[in-house]
């Protein structure tokens, strides 16, 4: 599999490290290792904002779709369209839907049949692949819409 923004392992340790992401994030992303339930730092974040890959800046997720699955990890219902690759995962004697970043291929979790209406899916992912970034400018991606401007 080929994804668009390719890296040497050396290369991924050195730029998480620059973006001062937990030390566990290399493991997660890069070898699929999955960090133990209820100690990820979003598990129990509500706050506006999106989702993005740690490893490159990838839109993933909007805070709107996040929900708590009970679980131990950090919960979504949707993905943005097209920003996640499904894999299957026979490892471990089970077979899963791997979630991988379709741009850098970085392992973000896992995504299960059991979510809540209207897709039925729960996307389960490692806050160790995740970078938050709150308020709603960072939401989708848009530029921030300021009537304001006109009157000044
Ligand atoms: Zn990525």
């Amino acid at each position: 599999m080929s994804y668009p923004i390719q890296k040497t392992e050396a290369e991924w340790k050195a730029l998480l490290a620059e973006k001062g992401a937990e030390p566990r994030a290399f493991e997660v992303t890069r070898h699929a290792a999955t960090e133990r339930p209820y100690t990820g730092k979003y598990e129990q974040v509500w706050a506006d904002g999106s989702y993005h890959c740690v490893c490159c800046g990838n839109l993933l997720f909007s805070s709107t779709t996040k929900f708590d699955a009970g679980c131990g990890w950090p919960s979504f219902s949707q993905a943005v369209p097209g920003a996640i690759e499904e894999i299957t995962d026979r490892s471990h004697g089970m077979v899963r839907t791997e979630t991988v970043c379709a741009q850098c291929g970085a392992h973000l979790g896992h995504v299960f049949p059991d979510g809540p209406a209207p897709t039925g899916l729960r996307y389960c992912m490692n806050s160790a692949s995740l970078d938050f970034a709150s308020g709603d400018d960072a939401r989708d991606g848009a530029a921030p819409v300021n009537d304001n401007d006109k009157n000044a």
